[in-house]
């Protein structure tokens, strides 16, 4: 273990992501997209070629496939398997940046070192991935009409009119783990005042997903904030808006799990908008603690993606 002082600030500002990747020799393999860089992850080398992806203005990453994400320090802490502390010293040896002190400072003592294994070494809980595939949704199907969802946004998610099943006479809507695994199919009533709302797969855990996250890679090189809504109809009913990118929780509450996702997320983002009711103060106050977020209680189509809090 390294002994010795260094600011974690002081190193992050000192030292770019651009800098750590082509110190790993990362930096040309990666596409460029405006201020980002996208390309397969170095970490769980998945083979979605966008699951990576760098925000170059924000000295961010986050993969889509295993969900490691953060700044420089976790980027050396995650490829040398040490801390962040020890990442940090030996970005300031690497770089010679001068900033670690021979004598360490007396640390706080309710600050204590966090192991940064420990969150890794829990058995990760995940829903098993679907071995079938709904093949006769119907995206046109009248009965859909009540939804006031274009067919074109239905069709795109993938979704449609379900005639038998667990589903039938619902809007059945795939679920894609952030790997873009199809772990589950949620039925949205279609029917005003029909209940319950969603039917899940009884075996299915909507705690563990974030609606839509797995199709974030292809929007990040856009500009403007991330988009969350409580429940999964509204990225279908934002997505008819034209509003991306969009992900969706399951009934507003936020679990560790989809709090550990997000908030790897929006650190490619400046700014997550929050859109509808339904968000409980313990989500909000969650989400806040890792990005700027701003909530627009009613959706107009034509002020949506210019309006300020
Ligand atoms: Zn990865």
């Amino acid at each position: 273990m390294p002994r010795g002082f260094v600011s974690f600030a002081e190193v992050k500002q000192a030292v770019t992501m651009e800098a750590v990747l082509t110190r790993y020799g990362l930096f040309a393999v990666l596409a460029q997209k405006g201020k980002n860089l996208v390309g397969s992850c170095p970490f769980c080398k998945g083979k979605s070629p966008r699951q990576f992806q760098v925000n170059l203005v924000k000295n961010a990453w986050y993969c889509f496939g295993c969900k490691a994400g953060g700044n420089v320090l976790d980027f050396v802490a995650k490829s040398e398997s040490v801390s962040v502390r020890t990442a940090a010293l030996r970005l300031d040896s690497w770089f010679a940046l001068g900033l670690g002190e021979e004598t360490p400072r007396p640390a706080p003592a309710a600050v204590p070192a966090e192991p940064p294994q420990a969150r890794e070494e829990e058995a990760p809980r995940e829903n098993p991935p679907l071995t079938f595939t709904l093949k006769t949704l119907d995206p046109h199907h009248e009965s859909l009409a009540s939804l006031g969802l274009g067919a074109a946004t239905i069709e795109r998610f993938g979704a449609g009119y379900c005639t038998k099943g667990l589903l039938k006479g619902r809007l059945a809507i795939p679920i894609h783990n952030g790997r873009g695994e199809l772990v589950a199919y949620a039925g949205l009533a279609v029917e005003e005042g029909e209940t319950p709302r969603y039917l899940f797969p009884p075996n299915f855990h909507p705690a563990l997903e974030v609606f839509n996250l797995d199709r974030l890679a292809e929007f990040v090189h856009e500009d403007g904030p991330l988009y969350l809504v409580p429940e999964i109809e509204g990225v279908l009913r934002l997505a008819d808006m034209g509003v991306a990118p969009v992900i969706g929780l399951f009934d507003g509450s936020l679990s560790p799990e989809q709090e550990e996702a997000i908030s790897g997320a929006v650190s490619l983002y400046d700014k997550l908008v929050l859109v509808g009711e339904g968000f409980p103060e313990r989500t909000v106050a969650h989400l806040a603690r890792h990005i700027a977020v701003s909530w627009i209680s009613h959706p107009r189509s034509e002020s949506l993606p210019e309006e300020e809090p």
